[in-house]
C-alpha cells in the first residue's frame, strides 16, 4: 500500500472543503440567541422548497422522523399497512412501526435495487390474510436512483393508495427532468452527514405541495402546537435546529455542484470497470442518479473487499442484512409473493465504493487502478 487509506465515505472532508462558510453561519446561528425553530430554520425550509420544487418543506429532526411524521399527518396509523422494501436502510421500516402502522417488505428489481412494481401489483391485488387496509405505498430512491415510479404512482391512483417517497439517500436525483420528492403525496429526506445533502449532526426534513398536510405536520413535530402552550393534534417532538439550518444553507447551495461531482466520479469508475467481468451500476432510462453510494456486486464480496482494503481502498455494505432477516423484525413482517429472494440475493453480494463529492481527481485515479488491478485477470 503506497498512500494512505482511502475512507468509503468522509464526512470531515465534506466541513473542510466549506469551512470558512460554515463557520460563518455556526457563528450567526449562535450570535442570535435563538437556538430551535428560528429564522435559520425557515429560511432553510423556503430554501429547500424552492430548490426542489414543491409547495412546502418542514423541517425536523432526522429522516427517519421525517417518515413517521409525514405517516402521522396523512393518519396512517394503528389498524393500518404500509408497503416498501426490505432492501433498504432499517429506518424506512423502523418509522413506520413508529407511526404504528404495519410493514409489508416487497421484492426488488435486481439491477436497480428499488421497489419491484410487479410485486407491489401482486400485494395490492392480493393482500395476504390479516394484513390491515392499506395506508401508504412508500418506495425507496435507493443509492440516488429513482424507484420505477411511472409505475408505482399508477398503482397508487388505482388503488387510491398515497405515494410516499424515501427520497434519503436522493437529493437532488430526478425521473424524466422532475425532481425526486416532488412526485408522490409526500417525500422524507434525511440530513444526516454522509447523505448527499448532510448536516454536521442530526436533521431531516419532509416535502410537499399540500398546504394542510404540511401545516399538520409543522404542528405534529411540535407537541401538536399551532400556537404555543396550546396542542390541538397528538404530536411529538421531533424539530431541527438553528445551527443544523443555518449549516444545511451553505450546504444546499453547493448540492447541485456536488451531486455533478459524484457523477463524474461515477464515470471514472465505469470507465475503469469496462472489460472486466464486474457490471457499472444499472442507470434507470429517464432517471438522472446522483449516486449517494456506488455499487457493485461481486460474488466474491468478504475477498475482493479485503484485496481492496489491503491496496487502500475501503469499501462498504449497504446492507449486509435485509430488514425481514434482522432479529428484531425476522420472522413476524409480512413479504411480498417472492419471499424477498432478489433482496436477499443483492445482500450477499453488494459493495460499495469511496464516494464523496471531495475525493480528489489522484485518489480517483488510484481507486480506479486498484479496482482493475483486483478485477482484471
Ligand atoms: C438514512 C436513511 C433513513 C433515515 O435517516 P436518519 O436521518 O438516519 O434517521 C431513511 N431511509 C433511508 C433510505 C436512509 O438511507
Amino acid at each position: 500500500m503506497t498512500h494512505e487509506i482511502i475512507p468509503q465515505a468522509n464526512p470531515g472532508a465534506g466541513y473542510r472543503e466549506l469551512q470558512t462558510e460554515i463557520d460563518a453561519a455556526i457563528a450567526r446561528a449562535l450570535a442570535s440567541g435563538w437556538y430551535i425553530l428560528g429564522a435559520e430554520g425557515r429560511a432553510f425550509e423556503a430554501e429547500y422548497a424552492a430548490w426542489l420544487g414543491t409547495n412546502r418543506a418542514v423541517g425536523c429532526a432526522n429522516g427517519t422522523d421525517a417518515l413517521a411524521l409525514v405517516l402521522r399527518g396523512l393518519g396512517v396509523g394503528a389498524g393500518k399497512s404500509v408497503v416498501t422494501v426490505s432492501h433498504t436502510a432499517v429506518a424506512t421500516v423502523a418509522a413506520i412501526e413508529m407511526a404504528g402502522a404495519t410493514p409489508i417488505l416487497v421484492d426488488i428489481e435486481p439491477d436497480t435495487y428499488t421497489m419491484d412494481p410487479a410485486e407491489l401489483a401482486a400485494v395490492l391485488a392480493n393482500p395476504p390474510v390479516g394484513l390491515p387496509p392499506f395506508g401508504a405505498i412508500l418506495p425507496v430512491h435507493l443509492y440516488g436512483q429513482a424507484a420505477d415510479l411511472d409505475a408505482i404512482l399508477t398503482l397508487g391512483a388505482q388503488y387510491g393508495i398515497p405515494v410516499i417517497e424515501d427520497c434519503a439517500q436522493a437529493h437532488g436525483a430526478t425521473l424524466h427532468g422532475r425532481k425526486l420528492g416532488s412526485l408522490g403525496v409526500a417525500s422524507c429526506f434525511s440530513l444526516y452527514p454522509t447523505k448527499n445533502l448532510g448536516a454536521l449532526g442530526d436533521g431531516g426534513v419532509l416535502a410537499t405541495n399540500d398546504d394542510t398536510l404540511a401545516d399538520n405536520i409543522a404542528a405534529i413535530r411540535q407537541y401538536g402546537w399551532r400556537t404555543h402552550y396550546l396542542s390541538d393534534l397528538i404530536g411529538v417532538n421531533s424539530r431541527l435546529d438553528e445551527l443544523q439550518a443555518a449549516i444545511l444553507r451553505v450546504k444546499l447551495a453547493h448540492l447541485d455542484t456536488h451531486n455533478a461531482r459524484r457523477r463524474e466520479i461515477a464515470a471514472s469508475y465505469d470507465a475503469a470497470l469496462s472489460g472486466t467481468a464486474i457490471q457499472p451500476p444499472a442507470r434507470r432510462l429517464g432517471a438522472e442518479h446522483v449516486f449517494h453510494q456506488y455499487v457493485l456486486r461481486v460474488e466474491n464480496r468478504a475477498e475482493t473487499q479485503a484485496a481492496l482494503r489491503e491496496l487502500g481502498v475501503a469499501t462498504g455494505i449497504h446492507y449486509p442484512v435485509p430488514v425481514h432477516r434482522q432479529v428484531a423484525y425476522a420472522g413476524r413482517i409480512a413479504l411480498g409473493p417472492s419471499g424477498c429472494v432478489r433482496t436477499e440475493a443483492a445482500a450477499g453480494q453488494v459493495m460499495s465504493l469511496p464516494m464523496y463529492p471531495q475525493l480528489t481527481d489522484a485518489q480517483v485515479e488510484t481507486i480506479s487502478a486498484e479496482l482493475r488491478r483486483v478485477f482484471v485477470r
